[in-house]
């Protein structure tokens, strides 16, 4: 099994049956304005899974740590400020793809600086958490959404 990003990943994080499979580490985060709704992300054209709308976030480079990796993206993609600080751990996703296991933690965050603008183009939409569902989401992150309406 090669693990990607194997220096973030937590030590005592349980690895799943991976089935030989890589593990592809992912960083998400349930961005939430001061109305209490969340921002989803439409996955572009080109891309694998287009056209289904995800939380935010991206891959977790190796030696980088989860946070690090949304700070990052979030300034690529959403053109906003994050620190460390506003992002709280909410849950954790494990999905296993045809190429690969995706491991994806979940983070909340209420705050950040600068405006939420779609950088590289891609659709934006702030989703009241009783509506996520009506969205069509990746199989990795169709199991948070359930959490996510419970918990706000
Ligand atoms: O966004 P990116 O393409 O780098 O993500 C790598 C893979 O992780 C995607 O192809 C998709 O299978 C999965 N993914 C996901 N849910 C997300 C982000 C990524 O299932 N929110």
């Amino acid at each position: 099994m090669v693990i990607d990003a194997a220096p973030a990943a937590p030590a005592a994080l349980a690895l799943p049956e991976g089935g030989g499979k890589r593990i592809l580490l992912v960083a998400a985060v349930g961005l939430i304005d001061p109305d209490g709704r969340v921002l989803l992300a439409r996955r572009p054209e080109g891309k694998p899974l287009a056209g289904l709308w995800e939380f935010p976030g991206g891959k977790v480079h190796a030696g980088e740590t989860p946070e690090a990796a949304l700070i990052r993206e979030l300034k690529e993609e959403l053109g906003i400020d994050v620190t460390e600080a506003c992002l709280a751990p909410f849950a954790f996703a494990s999905h296993g793809y045809e190429a690969f296991h995706l491991l994806m933690p979940l983070f909340l965050c209420r705050r950040w600086e600068g405006v939420v603008t779609a950088m590289e183009g891609q659709a934006l939409a702030w989703v009241r958490p009783q509506k996520l569902a009506d969205y069509a989401m990746p199989p990795a992150d169709r199991p948070l959404v359930a959490l996510l309406r419970d918990f706000l």
